[in-house]
């Protein structure tokens, strides 16, 4: 099985461009992020403890995406490989995946990572507010402290698979969807 990390900022294009990626490869999409929304609309107990810290821009716990994504490895059969969207987001969590894969004989294929300046985020996301309403987009201050969640939390992961060698980036910013999607296609297809 392949096991390919969307990775980036908040805003970076990660969603806009899983579903490409996905088709040409049969890969299952699997974003965090959208799982978590869904469980908050259909109002589960784990939408419950997740709604209030994501609306402020904070993360949710580790043990919560990591068992939403165990599962899906799990069930989800008929793939060639998944397309992780959104996770990992701590080193707790890459280091939980890397578990996960080698239990199943595996390892990650490659993190394909979309990068845009800190401004392009603010910039995206508040018109995305508009949009989708999306109570974590709804205020600079949560943008922010979204961007300094990223900075401390995630952005370590990039020297975590850097020295695996596993660690791969595209410019996600400037260039229209098009353009971006054309480097991230020819990325994958190096791998
Ligand atoms: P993008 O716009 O690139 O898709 P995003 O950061 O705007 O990314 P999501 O990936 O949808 O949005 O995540 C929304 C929120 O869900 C995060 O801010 C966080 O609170 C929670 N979340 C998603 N994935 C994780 C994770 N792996 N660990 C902890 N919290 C997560
Ligand atoms: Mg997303």
């Amino acid at each position: 099985m392949k096991y390919y990390i969307l990775f980036g900022p908040p805003g970076a294009g990660k969603g806009t461009h899983a579903g490409a990626i996905a088709q040409k490869y049969n890969l299952k999409h699997l974003s965090t992020g959208e799982l978590l929304r869904a469980e908050i609309a259909a109002g589960t107990e784990l939408g419950l403890k997740a709604r209030d810290l994501i609306a402020a821009g904070n993360l949710v716990p580790d043990e919560i995406v990591e068992g939403m994504i165990e599962n899906a490895f799990d069930t989800i059969k008929g793939v060639d490989g998944f397309l992780l969207d959104g996770f990992p987001r701590t080193i707790a969590q890459a280091e939980a995946l890397e578990q996960m894969t080698a239990a199943r004989n595996d390892e990650v294929t490659g993190v394909i990572s979309i990068m845009i300046p800190d401004a392009v985020v603010h910039e995206r996301i508040a018109h995305r507010a508009a949009i989708e309403g999306r109570a974590d987009d709804a205020s600079d201050a949560t943008i922010t402290h979204r961007i300094e969640t990223y900075h401390a939390q995630t952005e370590p992961l990039i020297d975590f698979y850097k020295a695996k060698g596993k660690y791969h980036e595209v410019c996600g910013y400037p260039g229209s969807i098009d353009d971006v999607r054309e480097r991230v296609l020819s990325l994958v297809e190096e791998f």
